[in-house]
């Protein structure tokens, strides 16, 4: 069976998943979006009201946001793979719990297993928390940790930077590194628009820590940044 076909029936199973609390609420899972061979990989933390709405990940300001962001890392949209660590809206965009984190998992795992990228960027703290442990993103963000065969990229979450424009300039810098690691010329740096206040549900859920999975090996910090 091909990986889009296996990768297919992953999203399939997430579409009428019941395993946790979270599917009473929704109205769409998000499995995620992207090809099949991909270099590279997005792990956000989980839908909010414009993804549960239309079913896909990273839509509205903090989509918007995201592709300006790729587009400054030389990267389309359609060449990665983007998804989250729970696959449907936690009520209130509140933080997923321990228990509805665990349900989902395998999901995850059994999509990076398929895709198999180089690299994994981590938005926001939750995905982050998936690799590596008893970290703070205000230390690590944009750093390169060799965690088994990828690197991890942890990064803050696009919607956090919307909600704090300060950290705006970060993560922005922390894109462009992007295209070093991945052997890539950096694109000339596209005009980024003015920050846009956020609605309340764009925003990123606070996070609490998390079991940490796919972890082979201690993570590593790479001297690349
Ligand atoms: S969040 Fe994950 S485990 Fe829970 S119902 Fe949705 S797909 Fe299933």
């Amino acid at each position: 069976m091909s990986e889009t076909n296996r990768l297919n029936i992953i999203s399939e199973e997430i579409l009428h998943c019941q395993k946790c609390p979270l599917a009473k609420g929704r109205k769409n899972a998000v499995p995620g979006e992207g090809p099949s061979s991909v270099d590279i990989m997005f792990i956000g933390e989980g839908p909010g009201y414009h993804e549960n709405q239309q079913g896909k990940p990273f839509v509205g300001q903090a989509g918007a946001f995201l592709d300006e962001l790729l587009a400054a890392a030389n990267l389309k949209r359609e060449d990665v793979f983007i998804t989250n660590v729970v696959k449907c809206r936690p009520p209130g965009n509140r933080d997923p719990m321990p228990e509805e984190l665990a349900a989902c998992a395998n999901y995850l795992d059994e999509q990076i297993a398929l895709l198999d990228p180089k690299v994994i960027v981590t938005l926001g703290r939750f995905s982050m928390a998936k690799f590596i442990d008893n970290a703070k993103i205000s230390r690590i963000h944009g750093q390169a940790h060799q965690v088994g065969k990828r690197l991890i990229v942890t990064m803050y979450h696009p919607a956090a930077a919307l909600h704090q424009p300060a950290l705006r300039p970060a993560l922005i810098e922390d894109f462009s590194k992007l295209p070093q690691l991945l052997g890539k010329e950096a694109a000339v740096q596209p005009k980024l628009e003015t920050p846009v206040q956020p609605k309340a549900e764009a925003l990123e859920p606070e996070t609490k820590s998390v079991q940490k999975q796919e972890k082979t090996s201690p993570p590593e910090q790479l001297s690349l940044f």
